[in-house]
């Protein structure tokens, strides 16, 4: 079984390229229905949020009314952090639960939103990026998701910028605008990400086999390189437990 990170801007791609790696064969688990399932009316995640925040979070159906709830932890960081130390925990657990169930020969594609932000990525194998310009996502958001461009400007500025999200990618997949009318080179690419890299990571992680080692030099630039060698440290941070580790 392969883990991978799926992540990117709000209005990036993800889900569209989530849905492509479902088709493609892949068990996805979408951090967002996630966060809804452990809160869903009659979990323990509800009655956890209830005992915080009080009866007024709730609809008069019993269901966790969203917005009250987003009007108390606005602009307040101690209710958020309250907030997240009840949800975040649920939706690990769940996660791993889901990760657990999966068959031993599974690609599991996790599509989670805040990744980077949140320092999760490290805890991945594989971590994708879908990125594209923050104009264009503005556009898909005001245009395809009816969202005020005020809104979704407010949404991209609370998340992490291009370069960071860069740093924590092994797999960049660029989806920009296009031109009205142009051919999507969105699919091909993602047909190829799987075909060419996860399946084989998979099978690889599996056999317990080591890839071959690329014959030259390592390709890249040196920046890129750093880059992967940042990453990779983190990654063995994370499985030593993130005991105190110096690579030179
Ligand atoms: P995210 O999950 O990263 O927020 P989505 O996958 O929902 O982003 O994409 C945002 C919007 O842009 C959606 O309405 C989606 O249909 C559209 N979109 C994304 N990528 C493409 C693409 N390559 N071609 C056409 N529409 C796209």
């Amino acid at each position: 079984m392969l883990r991978v990170g799926l992540t990117g801007g709000i209005g990036a791609g993800k889900s569209t390229v989530a849905r492509q790696l479902l088709e493609l064969g892949a068990v996805l688990v979408d951090a967002d229905v996630l966060a809804r399932e452990v809160v869903a009316r009659g979990t323990p995640g509800l009655a956890a949020v209830l005992e915080r925040f009080g009866p007024g979070v709730l609809t008069a159906d019993g269901e966790l009314d969203r917005p009250a709830l987003g009007r108390l932890v606005f602009g307040d960081d101690g209710a958020r952090a309250a907030l997240n130390a009840i949800v975040h925990p649920l939706v690990a657990a769940r996660r791993a639960e889901l990760a657990a169930a999966a068959p031993a020969d599974a690609v599991v594609v996790e599509d989670v939103p805040l990744l980077v932000e949140t320092g999760a990525a490290p805890g991945y194998p594989l971590v994708v990026v879908v990125e594209a310009p923050e104009e264009e996502r503005v556009r898909r958001l005001v245009q395809e998701r009816g969202m005020r461009a005020q809104d979704a400007r407010a949404r991209l500025a609370a998340q992490a910028g291009d370069e960071q999200r860069r740093a924590a990618a092994d797999v960049l997949l660029p989806n920009p605008r296009r031109p009205r009318g142009a051919p999507d080179p969105l699919p091909a690419l993602v047909a190829r990400l799987w075909h060419e890299r996860l399946l084989p990571f998979e099978a690889n992680l599996r056999a317990r086999r080591p890839a071959p080692r690329p014959a030259g030099a390592p390709a890249g630039s040196t920046g890129q390189r750093g880059a992967a060698a940042d990453r990779l440290r983190a990654r063995v941070a994370r499985a030593a437990g993130e005991r105190a580790l110096s690579v030179e």
